[in-house]
């Protein structure tokens, strides 16, 4: 199938890379032409502009960072919505549902199908090709689709209504932020005290308190102080943010989200978006004046 990708970073090049080794051919565009390159060296074709990938292909996908990128990506001059071959529209990346619905709405009107596909599983699993893949949009273009979505994860289909795929998704990283945010309380706590690091962090994956945090983030990137998980401090704050905007759309109470946000937005405001999400540990442990290392 040929297939158009626009965004190569952290996640957008592996699972890219992925449909390559599927047997797909790809027309790419990023704005960091360095990144292309990597794609062009195996046969795929680069394009300048999001609309020249949407007229090359029927089928786009994007991984991008924000919301309002993916707007702009999607419907802005240039976007895909001015391509000329585009019938379907696959957006990665986490963006919330309203952005879902109002793409879907726009896009319809230019008759071109905006499902909503955002993944969970982090780089390593981008890697592997074994992500959650959480696909909303019409059933029939997700029976069509299903097998070049497979070969970057694991496919769940729920349901036709746009935005329902980013709704699990943000209850998914709500999830997983809030596992980060306690756990690096737990094991400041305990280091403090005189507790191993490595040992608590065995102990605790064995018993349960074991979560994707202890088992993944620590291990890998805080342990041996790398900080090199690959998500950064300000998209982890962002789809906090976009969960408890929801959240109070629906109006649903979240008393401990709320306290997680506070903690993600502190990270966020004294390490920088672009740090490693891994890093707010440092932000606990400054106050602790303690270090939670291998
Ligand atoms: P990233 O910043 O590493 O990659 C985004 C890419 O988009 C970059 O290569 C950037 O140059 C490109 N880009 C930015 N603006 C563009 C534009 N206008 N046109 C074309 N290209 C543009 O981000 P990431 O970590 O790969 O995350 C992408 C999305 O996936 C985000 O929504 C994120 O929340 C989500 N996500 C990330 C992870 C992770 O572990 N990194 C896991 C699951 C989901």
């Amino acid at each position: 199938m040929h297939l158009g990708f626009i965004g190569l970073g952290n996640m957008g090049a592996p699972m890219a890379a992925r449909l390559l080794d599927a047997g797909h051919t790809l027309t790419v565009f990023d704005t960091r032409s360095v990144a292309l390159q990597p794609f062009t060296a195996r046969g795929a074709v680069a394009a300048a502009s999001a609309a020249a990938v949407a007229s090359a292909a029927e089928t786009v996908l994007v991984s991008l960072p924000t919301p309002a990128i993916v707007r702009e990506v999607a419907l802005g001059e240039n976007g895909i919505g001015s391509g000329t071959s585009v019938r379907t529209f696959i957006d990665l990346s986490t963006t919330g549902p309203r952005i879902a619905q109002e793409i879907a709405t726009e896009l319809a009107s230019r008759r071109i199908v905006a499902m909503d596909a955002p993944v969970s599983g982090g780089v390593a699993g981008a890697k592997k090709g074994t992500l959650a893949v959480m696909v909303s949009g019409p059933r029939d273009r997700h029976d069509a689709l299903r097998p070049a979505l497979e070969s970057i994860g694991k496919v769940f289909y729920l349901g036709d209504k746009p935005g329902l795929g980013q709704m699990m998704k943000l209850a998914n990283n709500l999830l997983s932020a809030t596992a980060m945010a306690i756990s690096c309380e737990a094991m400041v706590m305990g280091v403090k005290a005189g507790l191993d690091a490595g040992v608590m962090v065995e102990v605790i994956n064995a018993g349960s308190g074991r979560n994707s945090a202890t088992q993944e983030k620590f291990p890998r990137s805080i342990l041996p102080r790398t900080f090199d998980y690959g998500f950064a401090t300000g998209l982890m704050y962002k789809d906090v943010k976009l969960c408890l905007e929801e959240a109070e759309a629906l109006g649903v109470p979240m008393w401990v989200a709320s306290a997680v946000r506070q903690l993600w937005l502190l990270a966020n405001t004294e390490l920088g978006p672009d740090s490693d999400f891994t890093r707010i540990i440092e932000c606990v442990e400054r106050w602790a004046n303690v270090q939670v290392k291998a």
